[in-house]
């Protein structure tokens, strides 16, 4: 059993991006002093500048494919430097596998050197366009490796590998969550995911575009509810992967429609071109998060819409 650890000191990568800053804000609320780490590829110093004046906050502007040093000890590490978005996979391809492959070396490197637990930012999509529903953890996969979603999946799945053989071959004390569809404010109002783009569109009245005949689901996580799940399963003894993401599955259309009620939008809604591999439903099955972490969502669906709807209007009138 691993031993008990108390965290007090801890390195978030990616911590200006979405995930990341909200981790960051939270384990400061915990009393810990955190680091963040972020090459504002994807991440933006907006999503923790009210961070900087705390005196447990440290930012710094760097790419942690490269040799990382910390100085003092750290307790532990939350390793969430990736773009995410789909858009992203086209854009940044390279990126994503050198974060995903490189980065995670890096930081598993210098969580071997600290002695610190290090928590693995992985994803839903290392089950794929999933041929088995709800997934559950043992599910393998279903990932087209040379696809152009392939890039992240296959970084994640990698990431994923050598944390476990970093766990294996080098007794590194390590967590890994896979993260469903989360949404909530400091979500990139043109990252290009569903629900940025429906609330962007809908809150401008122009078309909302859906992709294929919109009978694709996502299971759909106020990050919150999210960022609980993860620093459970931080202070947790459970080593391997454990599903963080709502059972709220909704078809993209029925989302679509939703943004646009919850906005009172005139939007009308547009078919567009299905992406390649787009996965056609995704929900995890979250037993074993319920049973190891005591954990599940508590925002509702609705409840998270209209908090999201709030911090995009704030955006986009920000933009004018
Ligand atoms: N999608 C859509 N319209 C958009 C953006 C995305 O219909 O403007 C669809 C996309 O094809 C996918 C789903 O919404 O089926 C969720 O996409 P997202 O990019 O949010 O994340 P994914 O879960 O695919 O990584």
């Amino acid at each position: 059993m691993a031993r008990q650890r108390t965290i007090r000191r801890v390195l978030v990568t990616g911590g200006a991006g979405f995930l990341g800053s909200h981790l960051c804000e939270r384990l400061l609320a915990d009393g810990c002093e955190v680091i963040a780490f972020d090459n504002l590829l994807t991440g933006r110093m907006q999503n923790v500048e009210h961070l900087l004046p705390h005196p447990h906050f440290t930012f710094e502007h760097y790419d942690v494919t490269n040799h990382l040093y910390v100085a003092g000890p750290l307790d532990a590490i939350l390793h969430f430097a990736s773009p995410a978005s789909p858009a992203d996979f086209e854009r940044v391809p390279i990126q994503i596998l050198k974060v995903g492959s490189l980065g995670t070396h890096k930081t598993l490197g210098l969580a071997k050197e600290k002695g610190a637990r290090f928590l693995l930012a992985s994803t839903s999509e290392c089950y794929g366009d999933p041929e088995v529903t709800p997934q559950p953890e043992t599910y393998w996969g279903n990932v087209n490796p040379i696809g152009i979603r392939g890039v992240y999946d296959e970084a994640k799945r990698f990431a994923e590998a050598m944390t476990m053989a970093y766990h294996r071959h080098h007794g590194v004390d390590v967590r890994i969550v896979r993260i469903f569809n989360t949404f909530g404010p400091r979500m990139q109002v043109d990252d290009g995911r569903a629900i940025p783009n429906f609330f962007s569109q809908a809150l401008r009245d122009e078309p909302v575009t859906v992709y294929g005949d919109g009978s694709q689901t996502r299971s759909i996580c106020y990050v919150d509810d999210l960022v609980e799940g993860i620093l459970r399963l931080l202070r947790s003894e459970y080593v391997g992967p454990v599903n963080i993401g709502s059972q709220a599955e909704v078809s993209m259309l029925e989302l679509a429609k939703m943004v646009i009620a919850i906005t009172d939008s005139s939007s009308e809604i547009v078919f567009e071109e299905l992406p390649p591999d787009d996965p056609k439903v995704r929900r995890p099955d979250t037993t074993l998060a319920r049973r190891e972490l005591d954990w599940s969502p508590r925002v509702s669906v609705e409840e998270g819409l209209r908090r999201t709807r709030d911090y995009f209007i704030e955006e986009l009138g920000r933009e004018k």
